[in-house]
């Protein structure tokens, strides 16, 4: 059922040669956790995204922990964020001893409302930390903006945005620094878990290199910088994403596909309350998810378990009502479009192998679910 909705197994099937071939290629190298394979994919990604660096680390989570220190967030730090998000965002600002100052989110496009982002500054906040969900960007022209005024730097959460873009820009390449995930489900995916961040600055490249490598300079046993960790990029992921990485275009013009399919065929049900995800104009969407809303949602999903089809919520909780992050004094009622679309908000399969008949079934399966409510 997790293969269905997520689909990783059929890409493996379709690329299996070429990722077996890489995995023999680094284990026959010897090098497996340092060495050209991931300095190859860093310049690659670094290049994809037109920016100068690019650190590979051991997962999303920690690509956010390492920016955020390496931009000079320090514990007591505030960071304004928002709670519509993968709950690492929020563990990121937690596991740097900062706290997470929450926003609520635009409900037409569930990303960061950026005119709130003002009132939420104080003398504390350390730095803005945009996620630009579902594969959408936030409106970054007004947030950079106002961030400038203030001197604080902006980091980008890309984890479900490679190959995003706003008015042009690639996703991670507008704040100070961008962090990615290679999770297997995501739009550039590993075989495993890994991550990476981007920036131009050299400086905060260069801490960022020491902080993912125990806090040293490259190749010495001497700890210069504090908060560092053991997160490098494993070759045998790096490998396998730098082949991914040229076909990365081609898995977001999949997916446009199939979210054209779904927004032609499903348009009509508006009037059966079904909302279909809204793209801004100025955005290229890269659909890592399709999230539509209906205020019946659990019943949806219940009934198209009968057709052997699983629907995700992305995400159900709002990470702000979680009891793991009670500490920062949020409750319910505080984000009120936040909380609202939690309960209404699901995800159709998407993934750039879904078939178009299997996609057609998905559509009829939905419509019928929704005409019969
Ligand atoms: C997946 C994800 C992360 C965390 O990435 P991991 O590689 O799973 O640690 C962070 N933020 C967002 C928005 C995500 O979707």
């Amino acid at each position: 059922m997790t293969t269905y909705v997520w689909g990783y197994l059929e890409e493996y099937a379709q690329e299996r040669e070429d990722l077996l071939d890489a995995v023999d290629t680094v284990f026959k190298s010897g090098q497996l956790v340092w060495g050209p394979f991931a300095e190859a994919f860093e310049r690659d990604f670094a290049d994809y995204h037109g920016v100068a660096h690019c650190a590979g680390v051991d997962n999303g989570t920690n690509a956010i922990v390492l920016a955020l220190r390496a931009l000079g967030v320090s514990p007591g730090d505030e960071v304004i964020t928002v709670s519509n998000t993968a709950a690492p965002t929020v563990l990121a600002i937690d596991m740097v001893g900062a706290v997470p100052v929450f926003v609520d989110i635009d409900p037409k496009t569930y990303l960061m409302d950026v005119d709130l982002v003002e009132a939420a500054i104080t003398p504390r906040t350390r730095c803005i930390l945009p996620v630009h969900l579902y594969g959408q960007c936030v409106d970054m022209d007004p947030l950079q903006a106002l961030a400038a005024a203030h001197d604080i730097p902006v980091l980008e959460d890309c984890a479900q945005a490679h190959g995003a873009r706003y008015k042009g820009r690639i996703a991670g390449s507008m704040g100070q620094a961008g962090a990615f995930s290679f999770y297997p489900t995501k739009v550039l995916g590993a075989y495993g878990h890994a991550g990476a961040t981007i920036t131009d600055d050299p400086e905060i490249d260069a801490r960022l290199r020491r902080l993912r490598y125990y806090g040293m300079d490259e190749q010495q046993y001497y700890v210069v910088e504090q908060g560092g960790q053991n997160s490098r990029l494993d070759q045998v992921h790096a490998e396998i994403l730098r082949r991914k990485l040229t076909r990365l275009d081609g898995y977001i013009e999949a997916r446009r596909a199939i979210a054209a399919r779904y927004d032609e065929s499903l348009k009509d049900l508006l009037d059966s309350g079904l909302i279909l995800p809204e793209t801004v104009g100025y955005n290229e969407h890269s659909y890592y998810l399709y999230v539509v809303r209906h205020p019946e949602r659990d019943r949806i999903i219940e009934a198209m378990k009968a057709y052997d089809i699983s629907l995700n919520i992305s995400y159900p909780w709002p990470v702000h009502t979680m009891t793991g992050f009670s500490r920062f004094g949020y409750g319910k009622g505080d984000l009120p479009h936040t909380e609202e679309v939690a309960g209404e908000i699901f995800s159709l399969p998407m993934f750039p192998s879904l078939g178009e008949s299997k996609q057609a079934e998905i559509i009829e399966a939905l419509r019928t679910t929704v005409e019969s409510l």
